[in-house]
């Protein structure tokens, strides 16, 4: 995770500002698979320079660098680079894009990392990250999170 920001930081107008701790999770579906390590980064991405689809299209250009293979759903890979919030834009690209990420509300390995970067942040919808957290079930055991 640490080489996948050094990779993004080289890019202009995109600035990493603030890392979370990182977490193990427990495989969610596929549990036969290392457990994985999350990470949330907030970056500065200059409007001038990068739209969502452009920020996301270099995120899956540093996956490639980083050998990235994409062949089971929910199996174990090296990286996964995924946009959560883009300020507090909504975007409904279809498939290619979605912000904030679908997910991300119900998923305690993201709003943990969050809300480690600040719990007041906002979703589009005024849900903030620890009104989010308080909605759903998990277990945290020092850097361990637990969600069925
Ligand atoms: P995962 O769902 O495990 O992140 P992938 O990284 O293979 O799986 O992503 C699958 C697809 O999700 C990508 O091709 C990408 O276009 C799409 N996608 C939609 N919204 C987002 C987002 N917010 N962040 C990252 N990828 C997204
Ligand atoms: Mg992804």
């Amino acid at each position: 995770m640490n080489q996948a920001v050094a990779r993004l930081e080289k890019y202009e107008g995109i600035d990493p500002e603030v890392w979370s701790e990182t977490y193990l999770t427990e495989p969610q579906g596929l549990k036969d698979q290392q457990w994985f390590t999350n990470q949330v980064v907030r970056f500065d991405v200059d409007p001038e320079l990068w739209s969502a689809e452009g920020f996301l299209s270099t995120l899956q250009a540093v996956e490639g660098q980083m050998d990235r293979v994409r062949d089971v759903k929910n199996g174990p890979r090296i990286i996964d680079l995924d946009i959560i919030l883009f300020g507090d834009r909504v975007i409904d690209s279809g498939a290619y894009l979605t912000v904030p990420h679908p997910r991300a509300m119900e998923r305690a390995f993201v709003l943990i990392p969050m809300a480690d970067i600040d719990p007041a942040a906002m979703f589009p919808d005024g849900t903030t990250v620890a009104e989010a957290l308080k909605k759903i079930d998990y277990r945290l055991e020092g850097n361990k999170i637990y969600q069925d």
